[in-house]
């Protein structure tokens, strides 16, 4: 085939005053292009989503009044299959926060080889704003609204920041009811009761934990005995922390919205879990002393575990940070310029699309359990885990050394080349 010359347009919805965390995801994807050969004829097609919906999400509130919300379902792109990737509730989701999440999916499903695309869906709301009562209507009216892109084969959900299993009971119980059967493929991550996979909670601190050991497997840096530092401690750091510790690393200091503690003996991880399952943060938590947030970015470590949200990892905290590796638990919370100064600096990092790849992951077992009825035990699930885990691990591993180039772009070009080679040989319709 003759390579012409591309011809695009600009996104004209897109705020370049807030060019975050898009315009991350963009220059992620544009690394990739020097090592993509004929391929990169099609990159242009993962810079611009596939196709976005923007609903409003209206309910009563409690006190009788109405409130509107504002929500979002983002396919970046189907070329390999439906759409995967979570909901997120929270007061700083914006349009292009959704993009780059559902730009992040894409890579991670193809990276791991799952055979899926990649979107994501938001409301913007604090959900500890709202009651049980209201989040239900929040959950109901968007479910609704997105029903016409998402179902077991279009597009199927999941939970992420702010979302849990409550959250897609609703949303299976929704869309089930306006299509009039139960659909518990259309939704992943919800209770083992209504067709839930055992083990799909943990899965992503339990994926985190794989990709830091096999990290430090490369690197002679057991996890026994390291000092790993978590920055978010809700489900995906929470779990983490306690598998590094089952493990035998120490938690030497913790991070949540409301503050940070440190304990050089290590962190009692179940009492800290307990405590934030009474009082909904680690505030108050007697098990370690509290530090300021400039303290906890230069704690002595061996990993360090973002696992809150995106672009927490600035340049400037780069160039602070005392660890030997980065695990990335969280979608996007490293900056390109931060990325390159990591690098400089020796400090590996395991990127997003491999080391939280773990929850996705299951899911897709849950989605296939749930088409064939046909359930797992929690042992066969863990040990399907661990090796798509490694056995993507080391792919993306061996491409970082063949290249020379990070474990971030290597795991970018594996994923690139399958999504682009789907687009390829499908072709463009008309
Ligand atoms: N929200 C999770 C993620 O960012 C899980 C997505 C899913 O299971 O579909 O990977």
């Amino acid at each position: 085939m003759t390579i012409m010359a591309n011809h695009h347009s600009s996104l004209s919805y897109l705020d370049t005053a807030r060019p975050e965390p898009w315009a991350s995801f963009i220059e992620q994807i544009d690394r990739v292009a020097p090592h993509l050969g004929p391929l990169s004829h099609w990159l242009e097609t993962l810079k611009r989503p596939k196709r976005i919906l923007m609903v409003d999400v209206p309910i009563i509130r409690d006190d009788g009044t109405i409130g509107h919300y504002e929500g979002y379902r983002v396919q970046h792109n189907l070329s390999r299959g439906p759409g995967k990737g979570g909901v997120r509730f929270h007061p700083a989701v914006t349009l292009n926060e959704v993009m780059a999440l559902a730009g992040w999916m894409t890579v991670k499903n193809a990276a791991l080889g799952l055979p899926f695309g990649g979107a994501k869906g938001g409301v913007r709301i604090d959900p500890r704003r709202f009651s049980r009562a209201e989040l239900e209507r929040i959950t109901r009216r968007y479910t609704s609204e997105i029903g016409i892109v998402i179902g077991p084969d279009k597009d199927i959900p999941a939970p992420d920041v702010g979302t849990n299993e409550q959250t897609m009971a609703w949303m299976m119980d929704t869309y089930s009811v306006n299509v009039g059967h139960t659909a518990s493929g259309v939704v992943t991550g919800k209770p083992i009761a209504l067709g839930g996979s055992l083990g799909r909670q943990e899965a992503t601190g339990r994926g985190v934990y794989i990709a830091a050991r096999e990290a430090g497997l490369r690197r002679g840096i057991p996890v026994a005995g390291a000092r790993v530092v978590i920055q978010g401690f809700g489900n995906v750091g929470g779990i983490a922390a306690r598998i590094f510790r089952e493990n035998g690393a120490k938690a030497i200091a913790l991070q949540d919205a409301d503050g940070a503690i440190a304990n050089p003996a290590g962190i009692d991880i179940p009492a800290a879990l307990t405590h934030v399952a009474a009082h909904g943060s680690l505030a108050g938590f007697a098990g370690g002393e509290a530090i300021s947030g400039e303290d906890f970015w230069q704690m002595d470590c061996e990993y360090f575990v973002p696992a809150a949200l995106e672009g927490q990892v600035t340049p400037a905290r780069a160039r602070n940070l005392r660890t030997k590796i980065v695990v990335e638990g969280a979608n996007g919370p490293t900056t390109p310029a931060a990325d390159d100064i990591l690098h400089e600096r020796n400090i590996l990092v395991i990127p997003d699309v491999l080391a939280n790849a773990g929850g996705v992951t299951v899911s897709y077992f849950e989605w296939v359990q749930d088409f064939s009825s046909f359930f797992w035990s929690e042992e066969e699930i863990n040990a399907r885990l661990e090796s798509i885990m490694v056995k993507a691990f080391a792919a993306i591993w061996q491409m970082a050394e063949e290249r020379q180039v990070s474990i971030r772009t290597a795991a970018f070009i594996i994923a690139c080349q399958r999504v682009l080679a789907a687009r390829e040989q499908r072709g463009l319709y008309p």
